[in-house]
């Protein structure tokens, strides 16, 4: 039987446990070493006692082990490590004292599969856990990588797409927030500048009214009739459109507010209607009809302060200031209008009428040092080149004339109709650059609204179509990543079963994943080869030690020594001495039955090399492997033995030459093909054989022999590798 090796692969990192298991397979080898001799019983259970001694100790140990390294399970690893120390002494039944070389061989084969069995499906899962327990106790990295352990390779692919995503996620969600309320806002500051322009438009009609009331109530002109009623209509379509955008519902939601002043505004407006009624029965004083228009304008310029105030968190925020300031603006413009009027009208200044001159003019610069304050620089140019016209310095002597006279004796002579024209010019003026300045703003707003509508979109439809590729590219990689590992595995699982016929299609991949695909393939097509060539190494040690066996058992009984002494200790086959004793039987079976014999005669070529190559211990392996194929190639009844170093006899009973020719060749192909391992090397060897037929009429085998000498000698001259034969001459013709 052949010894067990130690390798390497059993070790499981563990200084005590790998030294005991390597115990263990001396203790075995000790067996072995028995078969071959002539065991003895009580050698047999002095080495047994030892492995059990040893087995005792190694349960110990592993258990500790075991316990140490927080092996989950551990009952069951327990009763496992037991089962192997009762298992070793219950090897010990199956020997049998009247037969013992047989039941030996069945002990130390069973002993030998246990041990095995045992290092590799028990021992050999605590070397992970004793790798991880080093890793335990190192950085956050090691940590990590025993923790992501527990979460599946796919999983994790997934949590890493996840991961790389998210904040791409959330950053194109801050931007449609952004954009969106960008759109709102936009749209806001439109709704409030398009209401601004409705209300400064209604007090534009209010002062025109204010005036043409007050020339119908102060003039005897017909015209000043007709021109009020038209201004009237003007007004009212004003106030409906002023009306009717309060209950169309713009100023709805963060307006809402708004909305509700303006409703008090429209309550207050109602007062229009008395005023009227009265102004066209002349039961009005000129002064208080004025004042009541005053008083609803102001209510309007009013509410485009509000407005003002309102949108101070808007970006438009100081241009709706600008703008109540010019809508006041021309509502003061007015009012000195009609003031100056009146007194160049009569020709004097009243107190009265100079306290609010003074009073206007000065409220006036006021307005004016605000609306700079709101206007950017460029706007404010804007502003100027507007506003520098040939009627506004008309304007300015007038009004400065006016308030000097009016501080002196009161006395003014200047056309009332010239100082009319000019102030009304101004004031048109005021309101066109009112009415541009909410324009451009509306303009503005269009454009910032669809911008900021594009930026939405773009973002919804471009980060859309990204996050699906990037999804969509990171899951095939994933795929790619997987299905080679699925692969692997089931490639592995299929070699563990004995099935070497799976192919992986990825080792033409580039990566990591292709070198290991390549790595398995190579290890397939390992096994493959061992498993085609090895038909010495199959038929095994064991097979030789049976096949002893099965010699000895056909010898008659007693004659233990001599069966002994007829082996071949290298080969197991018989030797010399035996061979031709048992040739002597089988002519002289042969010379009593008639029938045919064959002779082969082989020898190992360039032997010799072997041996210089790979040293002598190599050699007897060679021997031993060629004896084995040799063997595995005969039949049953095929007498064959070693009768010299590297030279072999075979006799065929029942065989004519020329099948044993064949058999001489199926030996001669074995051979060729034969490779065995010896450590890193795998050596070839052939063969030469020479045959020969007993020929009738002979009475012993030599002659027979010689001729297959001379049939080998021809072979190794012819070249090696080859069988020659040699027919028999008939004794009548040599004769
Ligand atoms: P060829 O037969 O092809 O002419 O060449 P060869 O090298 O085989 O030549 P030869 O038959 O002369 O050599 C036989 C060698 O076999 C000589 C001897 O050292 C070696 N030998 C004989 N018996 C044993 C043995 O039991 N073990 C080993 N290792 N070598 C042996
Ligand atoms: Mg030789
Ligand atoms: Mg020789």
């Amino acid at each position: 039987m052949k010894r067990i090796h130690w390798d390497e692969g059993l070790s499981i990192g563990d200084p005590v446990l790998d030294g005991e298991h390597r115990q263990f397979i001396v203790l075995l080898n000790r067996l072995i070493d028995l078969i071959d001799e002539s065991p003895d019983a009580e050698q047999v259970h002095r080495i047994l006692d030892e492995l059990e001694q040893l087995a005792v100790e190694h349960s110990r140990h592993e258990e500790m082990l075991s316990l140490s390294s927080g092996a989950g399970a551990r009952e069951e690893q327990r009763r496992e490590h037991s089962d192997f120390r009762s298992a070793i002494i219950e090897a010990r039944s199956q020997l049998r004292p009247d037969d013992l070389g047989s039941s030996l061989i069945d002990m130390t084969e069973s002993l030998v599969k246990l041990l095995i069995n045992h290092i590799i499906d028990q021992d050999l899962d605590l070397a992970p856990l004793l790798a991880e327990r080093e890793l335990n106790n190192h950085s956050l990295a090691e940590y990590l990588v025993v923790k992501f352990q527990k979460v599946s390779f796919v999983r994790g692919l997934e949590m890493l797409v996840v991961i790389s995503l998210l904040p791409m996620l959330v950053f194109a969600g801050m931007i449609m927030v952004q954009s969106w309320r960008a759109a709102v806002d936009a749209s806001d500051v439109t709704r409030l500048a398009n209401f601004s322009q409705r209300v400064g438009g209604l007090a534009h009609e209010l002062q025109k009214e204010r005036g043409l009331s007050a020339g119908f109530l102060t003039s005897e002109d017909r015209a000043f009739r007709t021109a009020l009623q038209l201004q009237r209509r003007h007004s009212d379509h004003e106030l409906a459109l002023f009306r009717s955008d309060l209950e169309s519902r713009k100023l709805e939601g963060r307006l809402e507010q708004i909305g509700k002043l303006a409703a008090k505004v429209v309550v207050r407006l109602e007062a229009l209607a008395r005023y009227r009624n009265r102004i066209d029965r002349q039961q009005i004083a000129p002064r208080e009809s004025f004042d009541g228009f005053t008083g609803l304008i102001s209510e309007l310029t009013g509410l485009t302060n509000q407005i003002a105030i309102f949108s101070r968190r808007q970006s438009a925020a100081e241009l709706f200031q600008a703008n109540a300031l010019l809508i006041q603006y021309a509502e003061l413009g007015g009012r000195e209008r009609a003031v100056v009027s009146g007194a160049f009208g009569r020709g004097e200044f009243t107190r009265d009428e100079y306290r609010q001159l003074v009073s206007l003019t000065s409220e006036q610069g006021m307005l004016e040092r605000q609306f700079h304050s709101f206007l950017s620089e460029r706007q404010w140019l804007r502003w100027r080149a507007h506003y520098a016209t040939e009627a506004v310095i008309a304007y300015k002597r007038l009004s400065d004339y006016a308030l000097e006279a009016g501080g002196g004796d009161g006395k003014v002579a200047v056309d009332s109709f010239t100082w009319f024209k000019v102030a009304t010019l101004r004031i048109n003026l005021i309101n066109a650059f009112q009415q541009q300045m909410l324009s451009q703003l509306l303009e503005e707003m269009k454009r910032q609204r669809s911008l900021a509508t594009a930026v939405f979109m773009m973002t919804v439809f471009g980060g859309g179509a990204m996050v699906l590729l990037i999804g969509y590219v990171a899951l095939q990689l994933a795929r790619s990543i997987r299905l080679p590992i699925l692969s692997l595995t089931e490639g592995m699982r299929a070699l563990t079963a004995g099935d070497k016929s799976l192919r992986i299609p990825f080792a033409k991949r580039r990566d990591e994943l292709g070198d290991m695909v390549l790595a398995y393939e190579t290890f397939r097509r390992k096994l493959i080869r061992a498993d085609m060539l090895s038909l010495g190494e199959q038929l095994g040690p064991l097979a030789v030690s049976r096949h002893v066996l099965a010699l000895k058992r056909s010898t008659a009984e007693g004659e233990e020594y001599k069966r002994l002494a007829s082996i071949d200790s290298l080969t197991g086959v018989i030797n010399r001495r035996e061979f031709m004793k048992r040739a002597k039987m089988e002519v002289a079976r042969l010379l009593r039955h008639q029938g045919e014999l064959s002779v082969m005669l082989l020898d190992v070529d360039y032997f010799k090399q072997v041996n210089d190559n790979y040293g002598h211990p190599a050699g007897d392996r060679v021997l031993k492997f060629v004896a084995q194929a040799i063997v595995s190639a005969l039949r049953e009844e095929d007498i064959m033995g070693r009768i010299g170093g590297e030279e072999f006899a075979v006799l065929l009973p029942a065989t004519d030459q020329s099948s044993a020719g064949a058999t001489a060749e199926r030996v001669r192909t074995a051979i060729e093909n034969l490779r065995i391992q010896v450590g890193e090397d795998e050596i070839k060897v052939t063969i030469s054989i020479g045959l020969s037929e007993f020929a009738g009429g002979e009475t012993s085998v030599e002659a027979a022999m010689l001729r297959a000498d001379r049939a080998l000698y021809r072979a190794k001259d012819e070249g090696r590798n080859r069988v020659c034969s040699q027919p028999a001459v008939a004794p009548a013709t040599s004769a």
